[in-house]
């Protein structure tokens, strides 16, 4: 089945919200075997919004629209595909009845009936989230147009408790994917050694850059989940074994992911102070639940003051070295261990400009530190070159900087090269 995707709404095409709703449709139409063909945005407008669905419905079984469902003048999306389709609009009871019954004991403004009106002869789709319903309609032609709400909040639920349960119906494959992260080697780099393994056509194989890092896509296409897995398992080992240790994981979020789960298996504990990275690994490392098992504190020591004050990075060695520096970093992954009473430190000191380098201490020079209480690893990211943004040096730092956790977790050397 080939599909398409029409987002509806004016604050999409000013840029005020990214079209996230897009990307959620088409990593759920992958998992069932339905082939996205293309993606498209119309304002709210409903004459422009019409000759889109009239060109999708050309060329695609599927449309699935989103936005455009809600209460308001204009949300025109069940009207336009009402005409498309010369369906009436008739007010839907069991979706009546809910909206009635969340707006109980409170006044309901008018134009929230609208809402309930839904093309006739649709199949409804249920919103647990909010109060517009979705639902598909299907074409004279027997090509169907799926309608989901804008919120991402409430288009998800719908789409995977609703949506793709009724879509899978009639699909007889699957698509199973695995996703293989890598952390300290570049895409050209990678792409070139698994080359033999993407010009395969069951499973796929594709790289992909992403945040500093990358990752390798193993696709396979089959009628049975479990034929699917058979296809993907040898690729994904042989690919992983090509690779070696820069592979960090496979079907994880991210490098902070591994950490935690690495620290909690190993019953380790880890502090931080960072300063040109302002708090953004132990951000990273406190987004993952159950992090606080082992993450004892993050420090934020940017001044010279505070570096010396906090974690008693001496005077003397900042005088003579500067705070970017090898010896700081050290002391700073010492002396946060120390204050913490952890297993681990970590320390990371740098520049992330765009100002503030020079010629002995260019823009995106950072040096970053971990002590176990025995050793002290540094790392150093020379910077110079080609200049990028200040968020660039950050999030690679910081990324780094969790790498070199992981491997010394993982008993691999934490310094295996600089970057
Ligand atoms: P509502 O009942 O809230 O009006 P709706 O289905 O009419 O829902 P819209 O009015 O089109 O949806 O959008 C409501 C909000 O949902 C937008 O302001 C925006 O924050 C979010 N939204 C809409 N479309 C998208 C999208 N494609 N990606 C991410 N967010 C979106």
């Amino acid at each position: 089945m080939n599909a398409e995707i029409i987002s509806v709404g004016t604050e999409l095409l000013l840029g005020d919200v990214v079209n996230t709703d897009a990307t959620i449709v088409a990593r759920a139409l992958t998992t069932i075997g339905v082939n996205l063909r293309y993606t498209g945005t119309v304002g709210d407008n409903g004459e422009r919004l019409e000759q889109a669905l009239e060109q999708a419905l050309e060329r695609s079984d599927l449309v699935i629209t989103t936005g455009g469902l809600g209460p308001t003048e204009d949300d025109l999306t069940k009207e336009t595909i009402a005409k498309i389709g010369g369906k009436p609009l008739v007010q839907h009871e069991e979706s009546l009845q809910r909206l009635e019954a969340y707006f109980a004991g409170r006044s309901m403004s008018e134009n929230q009936y609208k809402q309930v009106m839904l093309p006739q002869d649709c199949y409804v789709l249920q919103n647990d989230c909010g109060t517009a319903p979705g639902c598909v309609c299907t074409t004279p032609n027997g090509k169907r147009i799926a309608m989901l709400p804008g919120p991402p909040s409430e288009l998800e639920p719908m789409l995977q408790h609703y949506l793709i349960p009724y879509l899978q119906q009639d699909s007889t494959t699957v698509i199973h994917s695995h996703n293989i992260r890598v952390f300290g080697k570049g895409e050209g780099a990678v792409a070139q050694e698994i080359a033999p393994f993407t010009q395969g056509s069951n499973p796929t194989v594709a790289t992909y850059a992403a945040e500093g890092e990358m990752f390798v896509r193993v696709t396979a296409k089959a009628e049975s989940p479990e034929e699917a897995q058979k296809l993907c398992a040898p690729v994904v080992e042989q690919i992983c074994e090509i690779l070696g240790d820069v592979v960090y994981g496979v079907d994880v979020e991210n490098l902070e992911e591994c950490v935690i789960q690495a620290l909690q298996q190993k019953q380790m504990t880890l502090a931080t102070a960072e300063s040109c990275t302002g708090g953004l690994v132990a951000k990273r490392l406190t987004d993952i639940a159950g992090s606080s098992a082992v993450f004892e504190m993050g420090a934020v020591t940017y001044s010279n003051r505070i570096k010396s004050l906090l974690i008693g990075v001496s005077e003397e060695l900042l005088k003579e070295y500067g705070a970017v520096s090898e010896q700081v970093a050290r002391a700073m992954a010492e002396g946060v261990r120390a204050k913490a009473g952890s297993s681990l430190g970590v320390g990371i000191t740098g520049i992330a400009g765009p100002s503030g380098g020079s010629e002995e201490k260019p823009v995106g020079l950072v040096y970053l530190a971990l002590s176990d209480g025995q050793q002290t690893w540094v790392r150093k990211m020379p910077g110079g070159g080609m200049v990028r943004t200040r968020e660039y040096y950050r999030c690679r730092a910081a990324s780094t900087a969790l790498d070199m956790v992981r491997r010394y977790l993982h008993g691999l050397s934490v310094n295996p090269e600089e970057l």
